[in-house]
């Protein structure tokens, strides 16, 4: 009798960490376009020399001064000519009067019936429009002779070919990369004005946690989180007040928010945001600003807290090491993003083969570590990492992407198709 009513009793709690389904959660598009919409970008700038303005924001319009090439140059080894004198069958004889060198062009006027030498690079010489090949021409000391293959325009690089004075080429809110700055570099500029470095101030939350370097007592572990956040957030070009690691204590902590929230544009914490007795972070934070959401209906991470103290974002992450970076790559980074001004683009996904069984229950988005790799046929194909627990932080290290499984996923089969993110992209 007694064992039946244990059998049969249900207990009334809220929903935990390891619950697929939970109401009070966010949904990750809603969370994230909460964050997106309360987050306006920065508006100081600074100038800065080109060689240090990679990976930061510009500031403004960047605008061509010139022409790049700013004359009509050579895209071949060859001879100049004026396609007048192209035969329409046949050949034709023309006399050599000189050469054009990349930074040393040939100043004359060159009339019909003349050619000259001209390199790579070189400025076609007022008289000409064409450029023949040398391997289609025969030469002897004075001359050459031509055949009718050649175009008029053939192998010339015409002016503003590149850039034209004017025209747009990189809009405010471009992430400066190489390219970028080869732009810029090809109109003479040697600074430019970008949006100024934002100062985020980082903290680990955790009585257990100790740094690397220092001994460890029972019960205690090293502080992993750092070392991530730091690793991340040096990445996107963001200057990191680390107030270090704060215990589980609830004056430690508010007196590391008030200093954190009084000197950075935001706040990253990891840890004591979920629901256990030492979890004060959230509790804090709602004393000294206010929270917008602090759950998200996904795996790794559903105990995410964002809100804002003073003028300073606030973004609490969990502490499990894998949920941490995550929920970073996931949240804040596009959040940080948008706080420095650059234009938001979407991570670049793939659809792939999955090679391996993955297993998952309806509920929740979930992110699972990947290996994407190239199959002998050439097909790129992803297996998971192994154990895929939000504290196997080697799993992260192993990893070169995501493998995204939407909420009402349960599970995919080995050779089934699914959705990963690259970690790493060429900019
Ligand atoms: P919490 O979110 O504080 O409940 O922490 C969740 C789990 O992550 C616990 O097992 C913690 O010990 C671990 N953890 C929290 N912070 C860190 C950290 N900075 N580095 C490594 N593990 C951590
Ligand atoms: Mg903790």
């Amino acid at each position: 009798m007694v064992k039946q009513a244990v059998s049969d009793a249900v207990l009334i709690t809220e929903p935990g960490c390891m619950d697929d389904s939970d109401p009070t959660s966010l949904p990750y598009e809603i969370a994230l376009k909460r964050i997106i919409a309360s987050i306006t970008s920065i508006t100081d700038t600074e100038t800065v020399i080109i060689d240090q303005a990679l990976d930061r924001v510009l500031a403004s319009d960047f605008i061509a001064l010139m022409n790049v090439p700013p004359a009509a140059n050579s895209a071949m080894d060859g001879y100049a000519v004026h396609s007048s004198d192209i035969p329409q069958t046949g050949t034709r004889q023309l006399t050599l009067v000189g050469k054009s060198l990349a930074g040393k062009p040939y100043t004359q006027s060159i009339a019909r019936g003349a050619c000259v030498r001209i390199l790579t690079g070189a400025v076609l010489p007022e008289g000409t429009d064409t450029v023949i090949m040398q391997e289609h021409v025969m030469l002897t000391a004075d001359t050459i002779t031509i055949d009718a293959r050649t175009i008029k325009g053939d192998n010339v690089r015409p002016i503003g070919e590149d850039c034209k004075r004017g025209e747009v080429l990189l809009r405010a809110g471009t992430l400066l990369t190489p390219a970028s700055l080869g732009v810029i570099a090809s109109m003479g500029v040697a600074e430019i004005t970008v949006t100024r470095k934002l100062k985020i101030a980082v903290f680990m939350t955790g009585d257990e946690l100790r740094s690397a370097g220092e001994k460890l007592a029972p019960g205690q572990i090293y502080d992993s989180n750092r070392y991530t956040l730091h690793g991340m957030l040096t990445r996107l070009g963001i200057e990191i007040l680390d107030l270090g690691i704060i215990c589980d204590d609830r004056q430690a902590i508010e007196q590391a928010l008030i200093t954190a929230a009084s000197s950075a544009d935001a706040i990253i914490t990891s840890g004591g945001v979920s629901v256990g007795d030492a979890d004060l972070v959230k509790e804090l934070v709602e004393k000294l600003g206010n929270i917008n959401f602090w759950k998200v209906a996904m795996k790794p991470g559903r105990p995410l807290t964002f809100g804002k103290i003073q003028n300073a974002w606030f973004f609490g992450l969990p502490g499990n090491p894998v949920s941490t970076m995550v929920t970073f790559y996931l949240f804040v980074q596009p959040a940080l993003k948008r706080l420095m001004g650059q234009t938001p683009t979407d991570p670049v996904s793939l659809k792939v083969t999955c090679t391996t069984t993955l297993k998952k229950r309806p509920g929740r988005l979930e992110y699972q570590r990947g290996i994407l790799t190239r199959n002998q046929n050439g097909e790129l194909t992803v297996s998971k990492t192994g154990a895929q627990g939000s504290g196997i932080l080697s799993s992260m290290a192993q990893a070169n992407c995501l493998i995204v499984l939407p909420v009402e996923n349960d599970g995919v089969m080995a050779g089934g198709s699914v959705e990963v993110v690259p970690f790493y992209g060429l900019v």
